[in-house]
């Protein structure tokens, strides 16, 4: 029976749930988060992971009607949407019009999806697009704008530095890996090993700039034996080291598993020398872990921090657990787990519960990959490990992909830190300092020697003009 008393408590039941719900479905609408993104833009951020290409060789550059340039084909065709999604190829010298009449259908079962919406803040930010709601007139109007925009390379450095308010950029050159350059006043060199641990034989390296055995030549440098082989890695260390880079970067887990074992030298020098295929798949293998075990010796000799990707790529031995040996017994090696393990994010969060001492979690691609995904790492890992040990990248190679991707982390951070406070187990003052730590405090403590690189406080970067016609 519905009394009086038992209405109004009803009432008041219900009016409680609506709030607590209200609460929990829009944390951007509130007042602290409002203000706490609003902190976290100002902050200049220390990006610790990209692919920007030189200017002159972006991969997005398209032959049109117009001749070579940009293009929002080329902005979609350069993100990870393709990678999840059917979208209409470009047609070399074509029109915008030919290409959209049929790319315009492609987004449409991915409108929920990360992989299609971190970049809709550029659209909205930069051009004052909806992405969701464009119209053929305005994409037509974008499409111009984009292609404007990428005559100069000024476009780039508005936008990564002042737009997206990035003052470092790691940058990772997994197009010349061993050629240890880099393009950027605002670029931090990362040493990619991906390639070091198949040193075994010559015929293993396609692309001069990923090969040990050009090197060792240009080093006049003997390579016939595994010592061999290992005095040219320490060479190129050296090498490294000496260009500025600050890290190691491997992407193994796209190629094989991430479970390296302990195998002998002699058993690794059996396979040195040989080429591929007068070896079995475990012989291979042999000698890959072993070299990763060097590589890893390497990394703390040199203190080059190692960057590794972990979770989704080659599935079936992505997880980061596999790597939980390989970390217990290099304590002097600093690992940094990418990508948050992704979808294992708390086995990552696990992993650094366990050996905080020498291991950093970078949530760099994540909010990419899953949104939702991104606010579980960030709500879990600042539960169980300290807030010094998380760090940020954007992991894109165009402007507005960068852009897209830097907001896509501010507003989860911040919804992460919002939700915090409006529950109760955050003060404000702290979840600031968190915030920023991730987005630029906790590599600017992993790397100090950034902090000779810094430029934000004292200038404006003024970019040499560069056009998109000059390598023709
Ligand atoms: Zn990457």
């Amino acid at each position: 029976m519905l009394t009086a008393r038992n209405f109004l408590f009803l009432t008041f039941a219900l009016w409680a749930m609506s709030l607590a719900s209200a609460q929990t479905v829009a944390t951007r609408e509130t007042p602290t988060f409002k203000r706490l993104k609003a902190s976290l833009d100002a902050i200049p951020a220390i990006d610790t992971h990209d692919h920007l290409w030189p200017f002159e060789i972006l991969p997005g550059f398209v032959e049109t009607d117009h001749g070579r340039g940009m293009t929002l084909a080329s902005l979609w065709r350069n993100s990870y949407f393709p990678g999840f999604n059917r979208l209409t190829p470009w047609k070399v010298g074509g029109s915008f019009d030919q290409w959209w009449v049929e790319a315009k259908s492609d987004f449409a079962d991915a409108r929920a999806a990360s992989f299609y919406r971190y970049q809709l803040p550029a659209f909205q930010d930069l051009y004052g697009i909806d992405f969701d709601t464009i119209t053929d007139a305005q994409a037509r109007e974008l499409n111009d704008r984009i292609f404007k925009n990428y005559q100069d390379q000024k476009w780039i450095y508005h936008v990564v530095t002042e737009r997206a308010n990035i003052e470092l950029m790691f940058n990772d050159p997994y197009w010349a890996r061993l050629k240890l350059k880099t393009y950027y006043p605002f670029e931090v060199l990362v040493f990619n090993v991906t390639t070091l641990v198949r040193g075994f034989h010559s015929s293993e390296f396609s692309n001069p700039w990923d090969s040990p055995y050009r090197f060792a030549s240009d080093e006049h440098l003997e390579l016939k034996s595994l010592d061999d082989y290992l005095a040219v890695l320490d060479r190129l260390f050296q090498k490294a080291k000496a260009a500025g880079a600050v890290c190691l970067k491997t992407t193994l887990a796209y190629e094989r598993t991430l479970l390296f074992e302990n195998v002998s030298k002699e058993n690794a020098a059996k396979v040195f020398g040989r080429p591929r295929q007068e070896l079995t798949p475990t012989e291979a293998k042999d000698f890959e872990d072993f070299i990763m075990r060097r590589l890893v010796e390497l990394s703390a000799k040199y203190d080059l921090p190692f960057q590794i990707h972990t979770g989704q790529a080659r599935i079936q031995g992505s997880n980061p657990m596999l790597l939980v040996d390989l970390i217990e017994a290099n304590p002097k090696t600093k690992f940094i787990l990418f990508h948050g393990g992704f979808p294992w994010v708390g086995e990552t969060g696990v992993i650094l519960m366990r050996h905080a001492k020498h291991v950093w979690l970078d949530s760099v691609w994540l909010p990419t990959l899953s949104y939702t995904t991104a606010k579980r790492a960030f709500h879990e890992w600042l539960e169980v490990m300290p807030s010094d040990h998380i760090m940020w990248g954007a992991d894109c190679n165009h402007a507005e992909g960068i852009y897209g991707a830097t907001e896509f982390t501010r507003r989860c951070v911040a919804e992460v830190l919002a939700e915090k406070i409006d529950r109760g187990d955050l003060r404000e003052d702290h979840a600031l300092r968190i915030g920023k730590q991730i987005l630029r405090d906790n590599a600017l403590q992993l790397f100090p020697q950034l902090k000779d690189r810094l430029w934000k406080h004292k200038s404006k970067l003024e970019p040499p003009s560069k056009s998109v016609n000059e390598s023709k």
